[in-house]
């Protein structure tokens, strides 16, 4: 059974720092969440003794080693032969493999260069994992199928694209594995994700869950911005993980209160804003300056977003703030465009053009200049018009402009759902 895997990583430009190892983040999640303990995760250059002395190192220390990259058909991809290397084996040529490498070439009207062939080639004994991805397959070898001497952990190899890797795992090495752990654990994670308030005060009402229950981990995350707190639960079966889920779920509400909870797993601010618009049966606008659309951006990422929005308007010049929303030649004078009450008449101004149910306008410095001891870079104005009283926030939020800018969208779409959700009742 597979209990305890090691995650290696292969190129030495991830050891460069020429880009993230997101492949080994991916995986350890995965594997976590089918119940195997993540016992390693490294990077080898590529090197075949450095790689070789990992591998050797790795099948050590785990029941399941898992290899990203490397695959490729260039000088550098060197790990087939290191594979053959340290678990004894030959390399065998997968018929199929090199058969859907040349259809790959000939739908694009190429034949396949000699050089791809040697992808074909995968560890006698393993599972091939057919790429449909990209052109090198994968392969796994079971525990124990490595020849005499050699370690009797279990070889998973995947190709480092990402865009490979992450469907071939998902659809073709998942059920292998699946067949291969512990069938008594039964591994679901939840996570709940709040807007609005600091990670210590959510921490601190929630301190006893931390260590409530062994089957449950229970922990908290802070993102750039909003803080999540991830729930997951290990047991026998999939009513019981629930249940624990449930539970933790309904005591992570009742102490934390439900307002600052704007969805769950794969919910985004944005997907909530979007249903409870819909549920109500209202429309909304949105004015953006500072945040250059990015609002407007959010909500129509959503797919059928034109059930609910009606129209947005993107104004840095003053004058546009006048003619397109009506702000006042006086309110820009005497106050600026970054201001409360320009933030409040351009919300007024959008939702009137606009004719719709609600209308947000987001006013703001987002720096790296422009930043006055009165107004300093970070300071958003956000406000929300309704048939209600107009409503308006001042934030002064921190960070670089890209992430003011999220911070203060976010801040809009979050005023939003908390108007909609007062007005359900
Ligand atoms: P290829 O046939 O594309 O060469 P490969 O299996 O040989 O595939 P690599 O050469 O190691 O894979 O990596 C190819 C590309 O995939 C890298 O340039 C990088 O963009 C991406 N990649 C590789 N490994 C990782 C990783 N661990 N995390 C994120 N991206 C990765
Ligand atoms: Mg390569």
């Amino acid at each position: 059974l597979l209990r305890r895997a090691a995650i290696i990583s292969t190129g030495s430009e991830i050891l460069q720092g020429l880009y993230a190892d997101t492949n080994a983040r991916y995986l350890a999640e995965q594997l976590s969440v089918l119940g195997v303990e993540v016992v390693l995760s490294a990077a080898a250059p590529d090197h075949p003794g450095e790689l070789r002395a990992l591998l050797e190192h790795a099948a050590g220390r785990a029941d399941l080693v898992v290899c990203s990259g490397g695959l490729g058909p260039t000088a550098d991809d060197v790990n087939r032969d290191v594979f053959a290397a340290v678990w004894r084996v030959d390399l065998v040529r997968d018929e199929r493999a090199v058969e859907m490498m040349r259809e790959r070439f000939r739908v694009r009207g190429q034949e396949m260069p000699p050089a791809n062939e040697v992808q074909a080639l995968v560890p006698a004994g393993s599972t091939v994992l057919h790429n449909q991805w990209g052109t090198a397959p994968g392969f796994f070898l079971p525990p124990g199928a490595g020849g005499v001497g050699a370690p009797s952990s279990a070889l998973l190899a995947l190709p480092g694209p990402p865009k490979e890797l992450i469907p071939m795992f998902d659809t073709l090495a998942k059920p292998l594995l699946c067949d291969r752990i512990d069938g008594a654990t039964y591994v679901r994670t939840r996570t709940i994700h709040t807007f609005g308030r600091p990670e210590s005060e959510l921490g601190a009402l929630t301190r006893d869950l931390f260590r409530r229950d062994p089957a449950v981990g229970f922990t908290i995350l802070a993102k750039t911005y909003g803080v999540d707190f991830r729930v997951t639960a290990r047991g026998g079966d999939r009513e019981t993980v629930d249940a624990l889920l449930d539970r933790f779920e309904r005591e992570t509400l009742e102490r934390i209160g439900p307002a600052c909870v704007y969805g769950f797993d794969d919910d985004t601010m944005a997907s909530a804003v979007a249903a409870l618009l819909i549920s109500a049966g209202v429309s909304v606008t949105v004015a953006e300056s500072c945040t250059g659309g990015l609002v407007t951006k959010l909500l129509t990422d959503i797919p059928g977003s034109s059930a609910y929005l009606r129209q947005a308007v993107v104004t840095y010049a003053n004058e546009s703030k006048m003619r397109l929303l009506g702000v006042r030649p006086e309110t820009l004078r005497d106050h600026g465009a970054v201001s409360e009450a320009c933030a409040r008449e351009m919300a007024e101004g959008a939702r009137r053009a606009a004719d719709a149910d609600y209308a947000l306008a987001i006013t703001g410095i987002a720096g790296p200049s422009g930043g006055t001891p009165a107004k300093p870079v970070g300071l958003v104005f956000v406000a929300l018009a309704s048939p209600a009283p107009t409503v308006c926030l001042e934030r002064r939020l921190l960070g670089d402009r890209e992430l003011i800018r999220l911070h203060a969208a976010l801040t809009a779409l979050d005023l939003l759902r908390q108007s909609l959700r007062a007005a359900q009742g």
